[in-house]
């Protein structure tokens, strides 16, 4: 089933998500939507905010070709989608630049600067404890959602020239949806 996107301004993406004390069948089956969902809209990760929800979950999906061969093959045995729950990172290494965009951003899409490599610990869907580590594109992927988790949005990390030059339209698209910067 989709869900609606909640977009900029829109209170919720400021909340900090809660963490889930154990993975039941309702939210193996709200993760199944955000996966729909995500896809639908041809995003590579979406996080429980976006649509209006609280518990600490996101799901990424990156398809291929968005990678660098040679971090695609690094990053072959992470299972996709990659559904993630109570996802922490445990460690970062290196850094990386590059474009980022989002669901709740429609139009616009700057650069972030990154970790290049994370190791990340969350519950999978069978409350099983699971240990990843990503580099690249799933690197930036996992640091953009797990900052959702936390109520921050990749525009708090553009540098202070870009937000500038995006500030019109972040206003313009903040306004009609809440709100709340
Ligand atoms: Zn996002």
């Amino acid at each position: 089933m989709k869900l609606k996107i909640f977009k900029y301004g829109e209170p919720v993406l400021r909340e900090k998500s809660a963490p889930i004390a154990v993975v039941t069948g309702p939210l193996r089956a709200f993760a199944d939507d955000m996966v729909d969902t995500m896809h639908a809209a041809k995003g590579v990760g979406l996080a429980a905010q976006q649509v209006g929800r609280t518990e600490r979950m996101c799901v990424i999906d990156i398809p291929e070709g968005c990678e660098t061969a040679e971090d695609e093959a690094f990053n072959s045995i992470v299972p996709m989608p990659l559904v993630m729950f109570n996802p922490e990172i445990l460690s970062r290494e290196g850094s990386q630049c590059d474009k980022e965009g989002c669901l709740s951003f429609p139009g616009v899409g700057g650069s972030v600067t990154r970790a290049a490599q994370v190791t990340c610990q969350y519950l999978d869907a069978d409350n099983m404890p699971r240990i990843v580590t990503a580099r690249g594109f799933l690197a930036r992927a996992i640091q953009h959602e797990l900052d959702h988790l936390d109520g921050v949005l990749y525009v708090d990390r553009l540098s202070e020239a870009e937000r500038l030059s995006f500030e019109p339209k972040l206003k313009r698209l903040c306004g009609s949806n809440g709100g709340v910067r």
